[in-house]
């Protein structure tokens, strides 16, 4: 079926053509289908000040390289098109950022196109699946509160959400993402969905589907949605763990016979593990972010990696038969994070591992974070930045991740960040939730 007839079918008005800017705010330009031959191949202008906004206000990041001059073109990419089964007679397609007619050097998921290109050069294919978590809120008289009190994996929490999680559901399956698998998690209305994992630009795509589904689908049943890192001071953050695989012709290239992680694998875990410290300028980009990353809230704030080990930052997860192991998963990275910049920056990672041939050293088979100081230091497991401030730093030293950026989109993030940090780093928590809470 060609674009117009699929967008008949379903009775669409409008078309909403997406963008993830460098703040990871979610936004769209919709045209009226009525004007779908001007769109369709040329797409809708944005000015380039878009990629220099922060998440606070509309208004251009100083340092950004970027201005109110200039133009740049979201060209739909069709086969990411959807109706959108929470918002009638509206369809979502996700856009590519385009500049004089080639891929802009500031668009986030030709970033991505370009590391993956990278990749396949070395014969390497990667999958990858985002695990989000979220809190939903009801509105009362004293503000929003979470929806439920329940514990993880309560059922009392099944069964007091399950017309909402249904419909989740259905509305991602009618975007053709599987859903594998749903818990309560263990906040007062935190909720875990798990979808499968696919192909890394087709699961950057569905995570932003992912967060627009729940939030649309949760504002019909009276409720908000929220992926904020930290809500709560004392209840469990929302992470969103990345899980990967690195595959050649077909064959997943983690397990070995024996059933441990392949020499390859281990450089891969080990590149993301050097780069870490400045890698978390993407994967937990925002000033928020820094109050989940505590020990023993298993959200990945120790440098080290381990075997079925919930406290490392990078977590091996074994399978009771073989093959096994079949992915890995970063802990350290939340919702805040662009999906596709924050997968372009740690495939560059795990790819200098993989050309420098890096060892992760054994795992680490015990809570790190109850070791003493000294103990610690003595395994080399360092305590990962506690906050924005220092990852910027650290991502400004790192030549692998700036030129996996380029040096127009590096220059932007960059000063994104450092807006972000320099207006939100005296917040309390509570102004700081206030600001945020629907932005992600
Ligand atoms: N909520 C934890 C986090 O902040 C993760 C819990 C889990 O392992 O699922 O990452
Ligand atoms: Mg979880």
């Amino acid at each position: 079926m060609d674009v117009r007839s699929a967008l008949e079918a379903e009775n669409i008005r409008f078309v909403r053509v997406l963008w993830c800017d460098n703040a990871n705010v979610i936004r769209a330009k919709a045209f009226h289908l009525d004007f779908l031959v001007e769109h369709q191949t040329q797409g809708i202008g944005i000015s380039v000040a878009q990629q220099a906004i922060p998440v606070m206000y509309d208004a251009v990041a100083a340092g950004s390289g970027l201005g109110p001059v200039g133009e740049a073109w979201l060209v739909p990419d069709w086969a990411t098109l959807n109706p959108l089964p929470y918002a009638p007679g509206h369809a979502r397609v996700l856009g590519d950022m385009v500049k004089d007619g080639q891929p802009w050097s500031l668009c986030p998921r030709s970033c991505l196109k370009r590391m993956l290109a990278q990749a396949a050069a070395e014969n390497l294919q990667i999958k990858a699946a985002f695990e989000n978590e979220f809190y939903l809120l009801r509105l009362t008289e004293t503000g929003l509160q979470p929806a439920d009190e329940t514990v993880f994996a309560s059922t009392l929490g099944m069964d007091l959400n399950w017309a909402v999680i249904n419909d989740i559901t259905d509305a991602l399956l009618q975007q053709g993402i599987p859903v594998e698998r749903y818990y309560p998690e263990s906040g007062p209305g935190q909720h875990e969905i798990a979808i499968r994992y696919s192909e890394a630009l087709q699961a950057a795509d569905r995570q932003i589907a992912f967060r627009e589904t729940v939030r649309g689908v949760a504002l019909r049943h009276q409720l908000r949605a929220s992926f904020l890192p930290k809500l709560f001071a004392d209840k469990a953050g929302n992470g969103c763990h990345l899980h990967l695989s690195l595959w050649r012709n077909g064959e997943n290239l983690l397990p070995t016979a024996a059933g441990d992680l392949s020499p390859l694998a281990r450089s891969f875990v080990a590149g993301i593990l050097h780069h870490l410290p400045a890698l978390m300028a993407v994967t937990t980009p925002s000033p928020n972010s820094y109050r989940r990353l505590q020990p023993h809230f298993w959200s990945g704030a120790f440098r080290c990696w381990g075997i079925d080990n919930r406290e490392a930052a990078l977590r091996v997860p074994t399978n009771p038969q073989p093959p096994s192991p079949t992915h890995i998963e970063l802990k350290t990275i939340d919702a805040s994070a662009n999906p596709y910049l924050a997968l372009s920056a740690v495939i560059a990672a795990g790819l200098d591992g993989i050309r420098h041939q890096l060892d992760p050293g054994d795992p680490v088979a015990i809570d790190p974070g109850n070791l003493p100081d000294s103990e610690r230091q003595q395994r080399r497991i360092d305590r990962l930045p506690v906050n924005l401030g220092e990852a910027i730093e650290h991502l400004k030293q790192d030549a692998v991740l700036l030129t996996a950026f380029q040096p127009e989109l590096a220059q932007a993030f960059l000063a994104v960040r450092q807006a972000e940090w320099t207006a939100m780093q005296g917040m309390t928590l509570d102004a700081e939730v206030q600001l945020l809470l629907e932005r992600y």
